[in-house]
């Protein structure tokens, strides 16, 4: 039964500038500006970082950032191009964020995030071509330089302390090659027999592999066993590509959550033609919106509602300056 339905994330747009329009509070360079005598004609152009080496703060928040389709010349809802993405990994760089996963964010493991320094969680849904592609080079193949992990990559090179940390909340059954990075030629020349090894890559390298669902579907519109059995497959889809590999998040496709709210982070499927049942319990659950999220040891931080910002226009950017200015961000104390 191959059940293919459209990703259409568009639901979600409803829910996507709740709380996302704050002003860019850059610095108090108004107040300043007007005390001294206009010495700063940028002031209020772009914010200045501040220093990297802040007090920790580990009651501060972690940004949870949101991409969807690295594509196109223009920014659009679902889609960043690689020139935004690229200025937003310079952007939370410069600030003096380091990449972890959701799976180290449960786990309080801020050993990759220097003193002084704040964490960032890059999350990358639905599992496009645009983020993992192939290139066959001479029998070879190459990783696509102008998708997000190509991009990473590359940015890593020239940005020290920039590791391969992040969660990607995959598909295996979603429609045009939503499947794992690509299960058809048809779709940026991806081929079927490549996806089990670009997952065990992401894994190796150290990113997160997460649930999100095997088609994406509105878990809200179907019954407790159908909602079962789309995450309990997708787990054994990353199950196939990674033997024994533990998931530990899920992202809620659209952030539309089961009539049955646990049955998104614990249920179990059994397969009518083995009669396997197979189980999944996740620590984390994803939302789609909701600012930055709080930090793990917040007495209310709750991993089963985790929010996120979507790579949105300038959403990023303000949500980190934000951060800054109201000094609430997260920052790692000496180790
Ligand atoms: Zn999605």
């Amino acid at each position: 039964m191959d059940r293919r339905y459209p990703i259409l994330c568009l639901v979600a747009l409803a829910a996507c500038s709740k709380g996302e329009a704050t002003p860019s509070n850059t610095t108090a360079a108004g107040a300043s500006g007007a005390a001294g005598a206009a010495r700063d004609s940028s002031a209020g152009n772009v914010a200045v970082a501040p220093a990297p080496a802040a007090a920790p703060n580990q009651a501060g928040r972690i940004p949870v950032l949101e991409y969807h389709q690295i594509v196109g010349d223009k920014n659009t809802l679902y889609t960043r191009t690689a020139a935004s993405f690229k200025a937003d990994l310079e952007e939370a760089y410069k600030r003096g964020y380091r990449p972890i996963s959701i799976a180290q964010m449960l786990d309080k493991n801020f050993s990759d995030v220097p003193a002084g320094m704040s964490p960032v969680v890059f999350v990358f849904d639905d599992a496009s071509p645009s983020q993992f592609r192939y290139v066959e080079q001479n029998g070879k193949l190459e990783i696509d330089p102008a998708t997000a992990i190509g991009i990473w990559l590359d940015f890593a090179k020239s940005h020290p302390g920039w590791k391969n940390r992040g969660t990607f909340c995959m598909l295996n059954g979603g429609a045009a090659g939503h499947n794992f990075f690509g299960d058809n030629p048809k779709y940026e020349g991806q081929k079927k027999e490549w996806r089990f090894q670009k997952v065990k890559w992401l894994a190796d390298q150290g990113f997160e592999l997460c649930d999100h669902t095997l088609w994406h579907m509105m878990l809200n519109k179907y019954p407790d066993a159908a909602v079962q059995e789309q995450i309990a497959r997708n787990q054994m889809g990353i199950d196939s590509a990674v033997p024994g590999y533990k998931v530990r998040t899920i992202a809620l496709p659209y952030g539309l959550w089961p009539k049955n709210r646990p049955l998104a982070w614990h249920g179990s499927w059994t397969d009518p033609k083995t009669g396997q049942t197979h189980t999944y319990n996740f620590e984390a659950v994803l939302e789609v919106t909701g600012g930055p999220a709080r930090s793990p040891y917040d007495k209310e931080f709750d991993a089963h509602s985790i929010p996120r910002i979507e790579a949105i226009g300038d959403d990023i950017r303000k949500q980190l300056i934000k951060l800054d200015t109201t000094k609430t961000r997260f920052v790692v104390g000496a180790k």
